[in-house]
């Protein structure tokens, strides 16, 4: 086992919470390790349009970009470390705070923030699709070139619908939205977009044939309908991303009352309400000052 014990603080992920806790902890003069399983801001790097976003940028791309500069300066300093690799556990102890890597290392520090976010939910999580488990990734993982002259079915009329649209307002797609009642109330916002039809549902499921995906959607009004389409992608919603050893409550998320006093966590993590940037990079600083004033008292 490979063991590193020289960092004040362990981060978790490299998000607007991740980052806003590094930068923090850099300027407070505590090291810092920022452990993440693919880049910086890699969710960010899909969205297309972005809103009220500290900084004003628009587009993810250009926000990742200013978050990867942020942690390159602080790195320059000699305070932050990034560390490629995903997290496979958390532990608080007496005294300590530990992460362990997917590779075996396993990290030690006084404290850890844990930022790793949501993660699209797929058919498999929710009760009304059926899907195999390949052919349906997020769309908003998606671009107008993957999708243009397809025909498309989307699972789900998430938010993130209405961001692609506004992202590629030129985009000769068209998407045949299935989704279940839960779901109504989100489609106001994208209802006058030709590009669309909204097709509300009870089921669907999806399965490979030789032509492409054939799905076959049970509607509550006119009864069951199958087709082949070329692609279908998946807008469902979100689930937490926890690390496993946080506390995690009866809907998944993290509560930050309820974790080992050395284990923080911060942004999209910690619950379903208030999930957006500004958030997320107001919780990562102030989840990192935690540790800082606690050693500042120790000191006296
Ligand atoms: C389509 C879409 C549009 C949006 N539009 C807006 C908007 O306009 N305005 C706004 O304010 N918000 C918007 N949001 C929400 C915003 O993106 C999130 O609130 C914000 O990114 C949350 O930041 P975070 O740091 O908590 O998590 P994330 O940004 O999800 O970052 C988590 C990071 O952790 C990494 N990670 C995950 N698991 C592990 C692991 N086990 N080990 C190591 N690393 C890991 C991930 O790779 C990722 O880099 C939008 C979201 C989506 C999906």
């Amino acid at each position: 086992m490979n063991r590193s014990w020289d960092a004040d603080l362990l981060v978790v992920g490299a998000g607007p919470a991740g980052v806003a806790a590094a930068v923090m902890a850099s300027s407070l003069r505590m090291t810092c390790v920022v452990v993440e399983a693919e880049q910086v801001g890699a969710k960010l790097r899909s969205i297309g349009a972005l809103e009220n976003v500290p900084g004003g940028w628009s587009t993810g791309t250009a926000l990742a970009g200013a978050l990867a500069g942020d942690l390159a300066r602080h790195q320059e300093l000699g305070r932050v470390s990034m560390l490629s690799g995903r997290a496979v556990r958390v532990a608080g102890h007496d005294g300590r705070a530990e992460v362990a890597l997917d590779d075996g290392r396993v990290l030690t520090a006084s404290a850890v923030v844990v930022a790793t976010g949501v993660t699209a939910l797929a058919p498999k999580d929710v009760p009304w699709a059926e899907a195999p488990s390949t052919g349906c990734l997020p769309l908003w993982r998606s671009t107008a070139e993957d999708l243009e002259g397809r025909r498309v079915v989307i699972l789900g009329a998430d938010r993130p619908l209405g961001t692609w649209l506004r992202a590629h307002p030129q985009a000769m797609v068209h998407f045949d939205v299935l989704f279940p009642e839960a779901d109504r109330y989100k489609t106001d916002e994208v209802a006058d977009d030709p590009r669309l039809r909204l097709d509300l549902v009870d089921r669907v499921t999806v399965a490979l044939v030789p032509k492409g995906l054939r799905i076959t959607a049970w509607h509550p009004a006119s009864g069951t309908h199958t087709f082949v389409v070329d692609t279908v992608l998946g807008n469902m919603g979100s689930k937490p991303a926890a690390v496993p050893g946080l506390v995690v409550g009866a809907d998944g998320y993290c509560p930050p009352d309820k974790q080992h006093p050395r284990v923080l966590v911060a942004g999209d993590l910690k619950g379903a309400r208030m999930q957006r940037i500004a958030v997320a990079m107001g919780d990562g600083a102030r989840a990192a000052l935690e540790p800082y004033y606690r050693a500042q008292a120790l000191l006296g």
